[in-house]
């Protein structure tokens, strides 16, 4: 199934052109689908079909528990990067969950002056809690999968300040239950800035598949439903501050597109408290 968020607060099934309304209501701000994950209850009810083109799509998950990064996981973005390290050696990063937008929205550059990068991604989202599950079972623990940007400044902070900007982490355009991908190691994605292609792998190049992003994520913190894993991003990184769209495209999950607003970027030096303690 691929589960959209809707219309500032409806659950629909998307098939082909058309979504069914399955519920709504008033889920609060982490929006309805977590309360669906949280509640464990299946879909019952299965409403009119609406044509896809005439609704909003809004962020499937609007406020994750927690948004948990895989920094370095391809060895050719290691490369591009120059990167002395990789997943194995830096671990998981998290990120701020009021960074979520969704399909639509504007990504806001936070700097006039600083290098802001797309990077396209899978990303996991954790349907039962998982704490010490064994690389096997992995897997059973997933809901579903959808794309993301990890939109990052390349700045000297820490990773959880350069990629927490509000509008920093769109996801969507919906969730595709992992029934109906069976192998998330084996997935085309294509990243377009401003419809450029900068980005085009295969996740089998992980360095950390799926299985094993949760197994260790897990060993580290207790997974909750609702949870996402952005699985990390491959080469062709570069800056989005002239761009005026971003889209990221993998198979079998759909296409995400964003835009760029750089009408409140700052220079880096007006940033609060800049030089302090140099
Ligand atoms: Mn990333």
């Amino acid at each position: 199934m691929r589960i959209a968020v809707f219309d500032s607060g409806r659950i629909g099934i998307v098939e082909g052109v058309d979504v069914f309304d399955v519920c709504g209501g008033d889920p609060g701000p982490a929006g309805p689908l977590q309360s669906f994950l949280d509640s464990g209850r299946p879909f019952t009810t299965r409403g009119a079909a609406v044509p896809l083109s005439s609704v909003r799509l809004a962020a499937p998950l609007p406020r994750p528990p927690k948004i948990i990064g895989a920094p370095v996981n391809y060895a050719a973005h290691r490369t591009e990067m120059a990167a002395g390290q990789s997943i194995a050696e830096l671990g998981l990063f998290l990120k701020a969950s009021s960074s979520v937008i969704g399909p639509g929205q504007a990504v806001r550059l936070p700097y006039t002056d600083v290098r802001t990068d797309q990077e396209g991604e899978l990303a996991v989202v954790i349907g039962r809690a998982a704490w010490h599950v064994p690389v096997e079972r992995a897997l059973e623990h997933v809901f579903g999968y959808t794309c993301a940007l990890d939109i990052t400044v390349r700045s000297t902070e820490d990773r959880s300040t350069r990629k927490s900007f509000d509008t920093f982490t769109p996801l969507g355009p919906w969730v595709v239950t992992a029934d109906e991908v069976p192998d998330p190691g084996d997935l085309m994605l294509r990243c377009r800035v401003d419809g450029e292609l900068r980005q085009e792998a295969s996740t089998r190049d992980l360095l950390f598949g799926v299985p094993e992003l949760i197994a260790y994520a897990s060993s580290v913190c207790t997974l909750w439903p609702g949870d996402v894993i952005l699985t990390g991003t491959p080469a062709g990184v570069g800056p989005i501050n002239e761009a005026r769209s971003i889209e990221v495209e993998i198979e079998r999950i759909g296409r995400l597109e964003v835009s760029v607003d750089a009408g409140q970027a700052i220079p880096y030096a007006d940033r609060p408290r800049a030089g302090v303690g140099a």
